[in-house]
């Protein structure tokens, strides 16, 4: 039997593309092949794909998706409707101690599990998993390593600035325990000491609005913070994983290392890719306060870089960073008096993703179409335990985006679906869109219209990270 046959598309993998059909049952893809009409009579679901390229589902590590909460009952499952609209077809979420978490979870890392799992229970369209943020302010978060990963959550991201940061030797022990287990320790790499005392300098001089946010968190300070974390990464042997990577020279640290032959990875973020600093120099408090994201937005040399980097592969895989804050919530605090330093950091992405790593990386030809669902797709799988997912291969999940490089769109926050009231891409014109988005062989967006249902999307326990 097949429950759903897609014909005549153009099947993108990491390593090339051609012309195929493909065969999905019992939500696993069952067969490749130039031409499977002979199926067709007998499947329940026949999609024409002509004209369209057929990708793997997006698979998002890095968001920051918020569980419901009395007030705000369907956050978690509106951003998975926004990730399915996107073309994402599986996130990994972090748990967000700090916002709305209970004393415990504050407290432990397993606490945080229990929680964030009963919180979200039967809430997705898409499939998702969870990364646990583990907070200095934890009693023994080290020692609940092994357990969170045998639970199912191989890995865990650890911050090394913010005053829930982890020290630096309890930093290099997480890494350490991590490998042992066969998970991977993601690392927010900027330097506590130089950030500190550059925001209570600014602060000191009344330098409260949102502009000052960037030249707080220079570039320089992320150089040094990503060169401990290789260097830890060279002591331990560990897999360890740079999130949001977002200079030329934090990249360098990379790439000695990947050259020492360490198992390390990077990613950046759309947010990287296509804005550069001059955003914060708008005259608008607001829409300055939009783009305070850490660490900040760079200059366009940092962004050539990265996309560089991209193609050469010093750069692994590109993840959002999503943050569903709102311009009238979190972001307006800084049109109320709020200092540059507590207002909320993070923008929005998590629909956006593909749209903006296609539109402008591929139709630009800084990445061939190829290189783009390894850095989605295929790359963040396989790096993070998601070994079902990320690729268009038989025994896989049948996670597959039918996408129309020929279309044109401009992002606008009002088309969006996510539970953010912004979009930093706003205006922003992209070639291509996505037509249909199917989760495990069943329509989860059809003809750009939402066909899912809450409760679709399955947790994924994950074996192990760092491969
Ligand atoms: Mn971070
Ligand atoms: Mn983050």
């Amino acid at each position: 039997m097949t429950d759903l046959l897609v014909r005549g598309g153009t099947v993108v993998t990491a390593t090339g593309s051609r012309r195929a059909d493909i065969a999905i049952d019992g939500g696993r893809i069952t067969t490749i092949s130039a031409d499977l009409g002979a199926l067709a009579a007998a499947a329940t679901e026949v999609v024409d794909a002509n004209g369209l390229l057929v990708m793997p589902g997006v698979v998002d590590v890095h968001t920051h998706t918020r569980v419901g909460t009395d007030a705000e009952p369907d956050r978690f499952f509106q951003d998975s409707v926004a990730a399915a609209f996107g073309g994402t077809t599986s996130f990994l979420a972090f748990n967000n101690p700090g916002t709305g978490s209970s004393p415990a979870a504050e407290r432990s890392l397993l606490a945080g599990l229990r929680e964030w799992r009963a919180a979200t229970n039967a809430d997705a369209a898409v499939d998702y998993a969870v990364s646990l943020a583990i907070s200095g302010r934890m009693d023994d978060p080290i020692a609940e390593l092994p357990a969170m990963v045998d639970a199912g959550v191989s890995t865990a991201k650890a911050f090394m600035v913010f005053d829930f940061r982890l020290d630096d030797v309890r930093l290099f022990e997480a890494m350490g325990v991590l490998a042992g287990r066969g998970g991977m320790l993601q690392v927010h790499c900027e330097d506590p000491v130089i950030i500190d005392a550059s925001v209570a300098a600014m602060l000191a001089r009344g330098d409260t609005a949102p502009r000052f946010h960037a030249p707080s968190r220079p570039a320089y300070a992320e150089d040094v913070a990503t060169a401990r974390a290789m260097a830890f990464a060279r002591a331990t042997g560990a897999p360890v994983h740079v999130v949001h990577l977002s200079s030329a020279d934090a990249l360098r640290h990379v790439r000695e290392a990947k050259a020492l032959g360490l198992p390390v990875s990077a990613e950046t973020c759309p947010h990287y890719l296509a804005l550069t600093d001059t955003r914060y120099d708008a005259t608008d408090d607001l829409e300055v306060a939009k783009v305070v994201i850490s660490p900040p937005l760079r200059s366009s040399a940092d962004q050539d870089a990265l996309w560089a980097g991209l193609a050469a592969g010093d750069l692994d895989l590109i993840a959002t960073d999503h943050v569903p804050d709102r311009a009238s919530v979190e972001k307006g605090d800084a049109l109320r008096g709020v200092p540059f330093n507590r207002v909320s950091n993070g923008a929005p992405g998590i629909e956006t993703l593909l749209a903006v790593a296609y539109g402008k990386g591929v139709t630009t030809g800084r990445l061939s179409v190829e290189r783009l669902v390894d850095l989605l797709s295929t790359t963040p799988a396989r790096r993070f335990g998601l070994a079902r997912k990320g690729a268009i291969e038989v025994g896989r999940d049948g996670d597959i985006v039918l996408f129309d490089p020929a279309a044109r769109r401009t992002i606008r926050a009002e088309s969006l679906h996510h539970t953010s009231d912004y979009t930093p891409y706003e205006g922003l014109d992209v070639a291509g869109a996505v037509r249909s988005v199917f989760v495990r062989g069943r329509a989860v967006v059809r003809d750009g219209a939402f066909v899912g249902q809450r409760g679709y999307g399955q947790f994924i326990e994950r074996e192990g990270a760092g491969g």
